[in-house]
């Protein structure tokens, strides 16, 4: 911009004659001297040369078709395909009329046929080729983002949205494109390499939109939207794209991220287009290795819906919508099933989406901390049933609740449970604790673990191993991990009646726990059958719908009833 307002303020403009004979150089020369001050090429070569030494200075080219080395065609295709020498307006000169089309075709402002006009007409095409090209300049120059070339972020909606007008909505997909811990390099190695490497992208991303015919800008300082025609195949073009810009910018130590959204016929707006690839984009993680990924409808809705979760949880615990359920234990070892304990499961029953099942917020829970207000909810709940039950039964019934791995290092935990037995007037060993095999064995912390939890059981509190087979512990970890009794993950139990090398495992699995002398409990059983074959291997403890699925307190109250009932026949 400031050349051009220097080009501007009365200075001579430039003109590059470039013909190859002399007395044609001389007459146009001779022409334009008066205003313009005229350099002479005799070649393409030696013009190409000039252009390029003359790049900000030069205003107009007039340039002959024919001529040695380097013809007039070849030369305005490199002008024409070089991003910063493109805007140099060139006026051809020809005799014959076919070049014109061709001419036209490879960027040429205008043409001047042989023999020439009268000087005032030549005089006045020249000017105005000159004044449209400083137009031009000057809108590319509040079109564009000053580093990179390409559009800036205002005018690229514009002109895709009349892209999208002009070609009848024709299938578009939309890039974006971010440099990873951009702040970083910014920061360790200075302002200018940061903008290096913004112009190496921007650089990369200007030979994507030339070769597809798609468009781009610069949004904000390190992130890139490039919106490209959906016949191409990105699957395979995106890891060629990053190739070449992880080459262009020659630093291992910076990765893009790109996010795709692919149009999906549903004809939405450019704008929602790119929301979706930024939020693409805004999932992967930044590394130290390029990355890409599309964009989904169904895990967006999948998050949206966890995260009206996350947002109605507090409300939820405040309105009571958090039930607690109970499922039955029996032992099976003697003559009758012995109800003798429950397993205190959370269901959520929410004002809009109904009954949520822990399996789709336990998880979701435990990524964010939250679990840790549901959990205390959740045992304060099962303390207070226990002694509800031992008030109007006479009954009492230990209940387990699930200790999530989250809870564990929560450094008020044990004063949480103890006071949640003592202020219901419970024993600690009333309140059974579940904590899946998976918790000592994915963590890197195994050791804290295993001590909080000796912790827990050395005051009083039982331990039981939940989902066991699923955490692989080695037999030598399993004898020096604090636990009262195994319980077998449901998969095993699946389908012990047909497949006998299942069967075998549970059969194994019995003997580990015999090995350390802890009572085995079964979940999920549906059958007879399967509970008939789980009793004759030893197991101890059988839980699953056979019995009972997980209900309300009240309707558990019928099984205390029968079990009482069933003890005073014994008598
Ligand atoms: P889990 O601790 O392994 O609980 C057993 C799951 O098996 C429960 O699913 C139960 O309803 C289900 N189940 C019981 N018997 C049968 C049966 O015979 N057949 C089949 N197919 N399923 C049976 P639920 O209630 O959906 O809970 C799923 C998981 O969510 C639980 O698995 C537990 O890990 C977690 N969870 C539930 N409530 C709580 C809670 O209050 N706190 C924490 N931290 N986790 C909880
Ligand atoms: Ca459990
Ligand atoms: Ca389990």
């Amino acid at each position: 911009m400031q050349e051009l307002l220097k080009r501007q303020k009365g200075l001579h403009r430039t003109v590059l004659i470039v013909d190859d004979e002399f007395i044609e150089r001389e007459i146009l020369g001779a022409m334009l001297e008066d205003e313009y001050t005229i350099i002479y090429a005799d070649d393409g070569e030696l013009a190409l040369d000039l252009i390029k030494k003359n790049r900000l200075t030069l205003s107009l080219i007039i340039l002959d078709l024919h001529m040695p080395k380097l013809d007039g065609y070849d030369l305005l295709e490199i002008l024409h395909s070089d991003n910063e020498l493109r805007r140099i307006p060139a006026i051809v000169l020809t005799s014959e009329k076919g070049a014109e089309v061709k001419s036209l075709k490879l960027g040429a402002a205008d043409f001047i046929t042989k023999p020439y006009d009268v000087p005032d007409v030549i005089r006045a095409r020249v000017q105005r080729s000159i004044e449209l090209a400083e137009d031009s300049v000057i809108i590319h120059e509040t079109e564009r983002d000053a580093l990179t070339g390409l559009f800036n972020k205002e005018f690229f909606f514009e002109y895709g949205k009349r892209l999208d007008h002009q070609n009848n909505n024709m299938p578009m997909d939309a890039v974006v494109l971010d440099i990873n811990r951009f702040h970083i390099v910014n920061e360790l190695y200075g302002k200018s390499y940061g903008d290096l490497i913004l112009k190496k992208v921007g650089s990369a991303i200007h030979d994507i939109v030339r070769e597809t015919g798609g468009l781009a800008c610069r949004s904000g300082s390190n992130r890139f939207y490039i919106y490209l025609p959906s016949d191409l195949d990105l699957d395979v073009l995106i890891p060629v794209y990053i190739d070449n810009i992880d080459k262009a910018m020659g630093d291992k130590k910076i990765s893009v991220r790109i996010g795709i959204y692919m149009d999906d016929g549903s004809g939405t707006d450019m704008e929602h287009r790119f929301d979706c690839a930024n939020l693409a984009c805004g999932k992967l993680r930044s590394s130290y290795t390029s990355c890409y990924d599309f964009y989904s409808a169904e895990l967006h809705e999948k998050e949206l819906h966890h995260e009206h979760l996350i947002n109605d949880m507090d409300r939820a615990l405040a309105e009571k919508q958090f039930k607690v359920y109970f499922q039955p234990k029996y032992n099976i070892q003697g003559d009758r099933p012995v109800l003798v304990s429950a397993e205190a499961l959370v269901r959520w029953f929410h004002p809009e989406f109904g009954m949520v099942s822990p399996g789709e917020f336990i998880s979701l829970f435990e990524s964010n901390g939250l679990i840790q207000k549901l959990d205390r909810y959740v045992w304060s709940e099962a303390a207070a049933q226990i002694r509800r039950w031992k008030d109007e039964f006479d009954f009492l019934l230990p209940v387990s609740v699930n200790v999530s791995r989250v809870d564990i290092f929560d450094p008020e935990l044990n004063d949480v449970l103890k006071d949640i037995t003592s202020s219901n007037g419970l024993d600690t060993k009333d309140l059974l604790l579940e904590i899946t095999e998976s918790a000592y064995t994915d963590s890197t912390n195994s050791k804290e673990i295993t001590q909080k939890v000796t912790s827990l059981r050395n005051m009083g509190f039982k331990i039981e191993m939940d989902d066991f087979g699923c955490g692989y512990s080695s037999l030598n970890m399993l004898t020096s991990l604090p636990i009262d009794a195994l319980k077998l993950d449901m998969k095993f139990i699946r389908n012990i009646c047909n497949n006998k090398k299942n069967f075998k495992l549970v059969g194994i699995m019995v003997e580990i726990a015999r090995l350390l002398e802890v009572p085995v409990i079964a979940e999920g059983v549906e059958t007879k059958e399967q509970m008939e074959m789980l009793k004759s291997i030893g197991c101890d403890v059988i839980q699953g719908y056979y019995f009972s699925k997980p209900v309300p307190a009240d309707d558990f109250n019928r099984l205390i009833t029968a079990e009482k009932e069933a003890l005073v026949k014994q008598l």
